[in-house]
């Protein structure tokens, strides 16, 4: 039996180490307090940030809907931006757009944000990024709820949600 649960055990570490091999990257740039704004070419960025993150922040790209990770997600809390840790938005201004996109109606401070005109599909669309690390959002659209009927159609990847910790 103890020869079992050795073998057991080392198939067990084989198995995890064989998981741990894809270690987060370490970024340097993150922080929940600096506001210093960051200007580094994508290069840097790719050395340090996981390829999801990479791809929608510094490549624009955009996530699919409802499978994402905050689409439904209802945690209290403050929503970063993934790359540089700059506060973005508040779960309470949060709402269901039944896009399948994380949404909220309006950031966390007037000056947490960078828009950009964006004619990338055939309308004209306003892209949002982050105002210290300039990174890529998602967009800005005006069928939001009241009081701001703004709708911030956001990628999960782009944020970092920290739960509060003070009830
Ligand atoms: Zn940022």
């Amino acid at each position: 039996m103890k020869l079992l649960w050795g073998g057991l055990v080392g198939l067990l570490m084989v198995a995890g180490c064989q998981r741990a091999s894809k270690v987060p990257k370490q970024n340097p740039y993150f922080s929940l307090t600096d506001t210093t704004e960051i200007r580094v070419p994508n290069g840097v960025w790719e050395e340090v940030l996981d390829d999801g993150v990479y791809t929608v922040t510094r490549e624009g790209s955009t996530e699919a809907p409802f499978t994402n990770e905050y689409h439904d997600f209802k945690g209290e809390g403050n929503y970063h931006c993934a790359a540089c840790g700059n506060l973005l938005f508040h779960s309470a201004q949060k709402y269901d757009s039944g896009t399948g996109w994380p949404s909220f109606w309006q950031p966390a401070t007037p000056h947490c944000l960078l828009f950009r005109k964006d004619y990338s599909e055939r309308e004209e669309r306003i892209e949002v990024r982050c105002r210290r690390c300039n990174g890529h959002l998602g967009h800005l659209f005006y069928d939001g709820p009241a009081p701001t009927r703004q709708r911030y159609c956001m990628n999960s990847l782009a944020l970092k949600f920290v739960a509060n910790t003070t009830k």
